[in-house]
């Protein structure tokens, strides 16, 4: 299976890439961030408990989110692999995705770090806010999901950097010109 953990800061492009990354190697793309909109958007009890979180710019406990992670991967048997996108987001979330990939006998094959500067993170989400209704997508919220960024995400590349996972993306310029990096590494990989 070919693994691939989407990585990089709110508004770095890790939604758009999954999206052309899946559809042209034919993997499961697995968002977080989709799943938690989805439960918001059919008003579920975990869904309000999630906005509540989501709309601060906090991070939904790692414990709830794991256990959430564990039963997506359950139902998805027989797939081709997989893209992580918007998870891990703290070091118990990386530890506990090894965990759960070796249960199949499987590993994280790469992590693809896409790496924007902040201004261009802000712009971004704000110019999406224009038109994502999202909770999270105003100026209140940009500076605290930044700090949380680079509170407890950040660190991940260390983790995967020490491990030999971890390939920086340049993600500033146009999306095709990113998604040709980023098909040139995997092509890499799977050849
Ligand atoms: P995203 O769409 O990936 O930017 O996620 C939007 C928001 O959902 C984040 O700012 C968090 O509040 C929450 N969220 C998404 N994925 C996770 C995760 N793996 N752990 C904790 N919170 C998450």
């Amino acid at each position: 299976m070919l693994n691939i953990v989407i990585f990089g800061a709110p508004g770095s492009g890790k939604g758009t890439q999954s999206v052309k990354l899946s559809e042209k190697y034919g993997l499961e793309h697995v968002s977080t961030g989709d799943m938690l909109r989805a439960e918001i958007e059919a008003n579920t009890e975990f869904g309000q408990k999630a906005d509540s979180y989501i709309s601060k710019g906090h991070l939904i406990p790692d414990e709830v989110m794991i256990e959430k992670l564990d039963d997506l991967m359950r139902k998805k048997n027989g797939v081709k692999g997989f893209i992580f996108d918007g998870f891990p987001r703290t070091l118990a979330q990386g530890k506990a995705l090894d965990e759960m990939l070796e249960k199949y006998d499987e590993k994280v094959s790469v992590v693809l770090s896409l790496e924007v500067e902040e201004e261009e993170l802000v712009n971004r989400i704000l110019k999406r806010g224009e038109i994502s209704g999202r909770s999270d997508d105003n100026r209140e919220t940009v500076e605290s999901r930044l700090n949380v960024y680079r509170n407890q995400t950040e660190p991940l590349k260390s983790f995967y950097n020490e491990r030999f996972k971890l390939v920086r993306i340049p993600g500033q310029g146009s999306i095709d010109d990113i998604f040709d990096s980023i098909s040139t590494v995997i092509d890499r990989i799977i050849a």
